[in-house]
Parts: C-alpha cells; sequence; structure tokens
C-alpha cells in the first residue's frame, strides 16, 4: 500500500507537505494554547514535522497515519531527531476510516481532506475521535480569488471551480456543518513557494541520479513546466490554510 510513486519523488526532501512554514506550524501550535499531554491525532500525517515539532515544543503525545511508506519512515526518523520518540507514534496505512481507541484532544487533517472524501467527511469523521470540548483542524485549499474560467481551475490542478470556495465561504460553510469555527492560520506566498518550489531542485537532483528510471520522462516534463504554471495560477488564485473547529 502507498501513495502514488511521482509523490514520493518530487516530495521526498520536503518535512511539511503543504504551504505552511515551520514558523507556521509553531503559530498554529501556539494558537491552539495546546496543554502539555494533550493527545493529538492526526490523519495524513506527511514526514511528522507536526507532530514532532509539538511534542518538542508543546509537550503533546501524537499518532499519525499516512499511506506513504516513504513519509511514514522520515517521521519516526524525526521524532528520533527531536528526541520525542516516545512521544508520538506513526503508522503506516490508509486513513480513511480510522477512529483511534482513546478520544483525542486535537483531530487533525492538514491537507488531506480527500481522505474521507472532502471536508464534510473529514470533519465527521475527525468528530468520532474527539474527546468532549476537543478541536478539530483541517487544512484545505480556498480560492484567494475565483478563478475566470474552468480552464484556470484546472491549470490550478482542481479539477473544477467548485473543488474549492472563496475563504468567507469556507469559514461560513464550517458553520453549516455544526461547527464554530475558533482558529485559523493562512499559508502566504511565501510558504507556497516553500512547497511548490522545493519540488523544482528535488526533482532536478532525481533526475540526475535515476536518469533511467521509468518516471524520467515524467518528471523532466513536470521540472520543464511547473514552475511557470505554478507562478501563472496556483500562486495567484489558491489560498490555503488552517481550521480548528469544535463541534457546538
Ligand atoms: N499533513 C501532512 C501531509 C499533507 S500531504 C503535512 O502537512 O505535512 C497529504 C498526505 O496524505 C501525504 O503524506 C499522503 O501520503 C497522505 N495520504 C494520502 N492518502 C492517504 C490515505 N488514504 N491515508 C493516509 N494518508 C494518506
Amino acid at each position: 500500500m502507498d501513495i502514488p510513486r511521482i509523490f514520493n519523488i518530487t516530495e521526498s526532501a520536503h518535512r511539511i507537505h503543504n504551504p505552511f512554514t515551520p514558523e507556521k506550524l509553531a503559530t498554529l501550535g501556539a494558537a491552539l494554547r495546546l496543554e502539555k499531554g494533550t493527545r493529538v491525532l492526526d490523519l495524513g500525517s506527511g514526514s511528522g514535522e507536526m507532530l514532532c515539532t509539538w511534542a518538542r515544543d508543546y509537550g503533546i503525545i501524537g499518532t499519525g497515519i499516512d499511506m506513504s511508506q516513504l513519509f511514514t519512515e522520515q517521521a519516526k526518523l524525526r521524532a528520533k531527531e527531536l528526541g520525542v520518540a516516545d512521544k508520538v507514534n506513526f503508522i503506516h496505512g490508509d486513513a480513511a476510516g480510522y477512529v483511534s481507541d482513546e478520544k483525542v484532544g486535537v483531530a487533525a487533517c492538514v491537507g488531506a481532506s480527500w481522505i474521507a472524501g472532502g471536508v464534510a467527511g473529514t470533519v465527521e469523521l475527525l468528530a468520532r475521535s474527539l474527546r468532549t470540548g476537543g478541536i478539530i483542524l483541517i487544512g484545505e485549499p480556498y480560492w484567494r480569488q475565483f478563478p475566470p474560467t474552468e480552464e484556470v481551475a484546472r491549470e490550478c490542478h482542481a479539477s473544477s471551480i467548485s473543488d474549492f470556495l472563496l475563504l468567507p465561504e469556507l469559514i461560513a460553510s464550517f458553520g453549516s456543518l455544526g461547527c464554530d469555527i475558533v482558529e485559523m492560520v493562512l499559508a502566504d506566498q511565501d510558504g507556497w513557494d516553500r512547497y511548490e518550489a522545493a519540488q523544482w531542485l528535488t526533482m532536478r537532483r532525481w533526475l540526475e541520479a535515476n536518469p533511467g528510471d521509468e518516471l524520467a520522462e515524467e518528471v523532466r516534463a513536470k521540472l520543464s513546466s511547473e514552475p511557470a504554471r505554478y507562478a501563472a495560477y496556483t500562486r495567484e488564485y489558491l489560498g490555503w490554510g488552517v481550521f480548528a473547529l469544535m463541534t457546538r
């Protein structure tokens, strides 16, 4: 079981697989006023940077589930590196339908809401692991400005304009899911650059090391086209943020 190999190539050097910087992750942890010993569940935990740094900085106890074997291995190494291997546990697996045995204070899905079929399904899934008064975290894109055409939406790697909402609409939508939005931290374009532009050097180096690989042609094409596509579309049209919710 694994995610498509292309992501394990292009994001192999990422610690954070979304447009957040380390500073934004720390800001989010502080914004949540995490108490020492709080249990945090993270579905689609990637390379584990959120749980590992929050364990180090705020004393949380974390469980992460991710379908990428590579990212999960990197998460375990990172936990050792930060001296928090006794506080965080990373499981390689499918997070679809995952509910924790023990209730948690924070249940998160940061940039992987397809795991439960979208925002509504993910909020519902996370709520099943949450203790009373706990916080749901959801990381999600939104349109900074509406794409003028469906073609532009596709250039942003959306399947359609209707995939995402404008920020005020996204915020309002949490109310219709029965939640209060109680905090948010938004990425900015510098953060998008860290997420997207960091893939270019990774791709270039991977190509040099793996010229005969079956994905070499695809990676070559991506490296040639992605920088200009990103600058023209994703960077201009897509926002991203992490939203903290409490059920009403
Ligand atoms: N939350 C992490 C990773 C976000 S990227 C971070 O912010 O850094 C999306 C992640 O979802 C990837 O790590 C990918 O491997 C993982 N993923 C995709 N489908 C999944 C599934 N069905 N179950 C668990 N993880 C999944």
